[in-house]
């Protein structure tokens, strides 16, 4: 291959699909490095991408390369960057943050006003090289296998959601149960919950969800706030609550499942208003409801790393498909289908 051009997945035009494409290969401005993309995985956002949504049309001005969730090698450093992270195995955060706004500034980067987004706002990771501020390339140990550290991204939102509420010897409630979810139910797993009960549509993804360390895994026509109680083992209500699908049903059963003065953390995003009883379902029951966001910088990625390289969580049987780069519209459509865990587009990696 001619080290000067690469491939990329480009979205060219403002309408459905993209290309596989020849880019020449990228420099690193200051601050920044070029990886060497091994392997990336497929998002629910880059579907919508892909399919050219209502949203990714407000959202998105094409010319741009898609894909954002990856790990690979750094191989070349912009000014000011220290040459020894050349070959030093990363995952890429995919916010580049300002480090200006008041967010920024008092330690909530993960919330930053400026954000970009790989993928969205700038060129992503479906391609054999990547430019990222060196601050986005975070260090992975060798133990970690590339299609666990293209992972850490997306396990990142399970990790920040479930570990931003008090889960040792509480019950849990996870509605939705794809990659996001099911990762949570392993962290609640290993961070020693008393049960984890998933709530989800799909049969494939509720048998995904037992193996990723889920008591309990119920369809939503007959998960009602008893059925979940009853399966949690707690009459008066689980702990904690995680809304992982974005659906606003869901988010009315984690509110109506967990107990008074407990907890609900809102990661799933609903395409409309939810409705919900904010007096008698929230108010009068001191219960807490959290948004989500992203990932923590850098606590969540210290907490997820130390997870999968300790052998604490095992991301492996999330992995469900995997494609080469030039299959990636197979990767796409399998990852749209809903039923499959985490889909792999195998880039540059090789083992491990
Ligand atoms: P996903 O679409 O793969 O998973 C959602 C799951 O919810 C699906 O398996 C679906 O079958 C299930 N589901 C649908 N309706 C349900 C219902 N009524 N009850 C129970 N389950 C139901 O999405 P994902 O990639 O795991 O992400 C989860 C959610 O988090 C999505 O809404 C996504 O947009 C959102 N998200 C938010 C952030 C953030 O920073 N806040 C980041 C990533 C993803
Ligand atoms: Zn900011």
């Amino acid at each position: 291959m001619d080290e000067r051009a690469m491939r990329a997945v480009r979205k060219e035009r403002p309408e459905p699909g993209a290309v596989l494409s020849r880019l020449p290969v990228p420099e690193p401005g200051p601050g920044e490095v070029r990886v060497r993309v091994a392997a990336a995985s497929v998002c629910g956002t880059d579907v919508s991408v892909w399919h050219w949504n209502e949203w990714a049309a407000r959202r998105v001005r094409p010319p741009l390369t898609l894909g954002h969730e990856c790990a690979g090698t750094v191989e070349a450093v912009g000014a000011g960057v220290d040459p020894r992270r050349v070959g030093e195995r990363v995952a890429v955060e995919t916010h580049v943050v300002c480090g200006r706004c008041l967010a920024c500034r008092t330690g909530d980067g993960h919330a930053c006003a400026n954000v970009r987004i790989l993928g969205l706002d700038r060129d992503g990771a479906f391609a054999d090289r990547l430019v990222v501020p060196a601050t986005n390339a975070w260090p992975v140990p060798d133990g970690v296998p590339w299609h666990v550290a293209a992972l850490l991204e997306s396990f990142g939102n399970a990790v920040h959601t479930a570990l931003a509420q008090p889960l040792t010897a509480r019950t849990v409630l996870i509605t939705g149960a794809g990659p996001t979810g099911l990762g949570a139910a392993a962290v609640a797993r290993a961070a020693g919950a008393a049960s984890v009960v998933v709530v989800e549509s799909s049969p494939e993804r509720r048998a995904l969800a037992l193996r990723m360390g889920a008591d309990a895994a119920l369809a939503p026509d007959e998960a009602d706030a008893g059925a979940v109680r009853a399966a949690a083992g707690e009459a008066s209500g689980v702990d904690v609550a995680l809304e992982m699908s974005g659906s606003p049903d869901a988010l009315r059963l984690c509110l109506a499942a967990v107990r008074s003065a407990g907890r609900v953390a809102v990661l799933g995003l609903a395409p409309t208003a939810a409705a919900v009883d904010w007096a008698e379902g929230v108010v009068m029951r001191g219960v807490a409801v959290q948004g989500v966001t992203g990932r923590r910088l850098w606590q969540t990625w210290l907490d997820a790393t130390r997870l999968v390289a300790r052998g604490l969580v095992d991301l492996s049987p999330l992995v469900t498909h995997r494609f080469p780069l030039e299959e990636v519209e197979r990767a796409i459509e399998t990852a749209a289908g809903g039923h499959a865990g985490k889909v792999l587009v195998e880039i540059g990696g090789g083992s491990p």
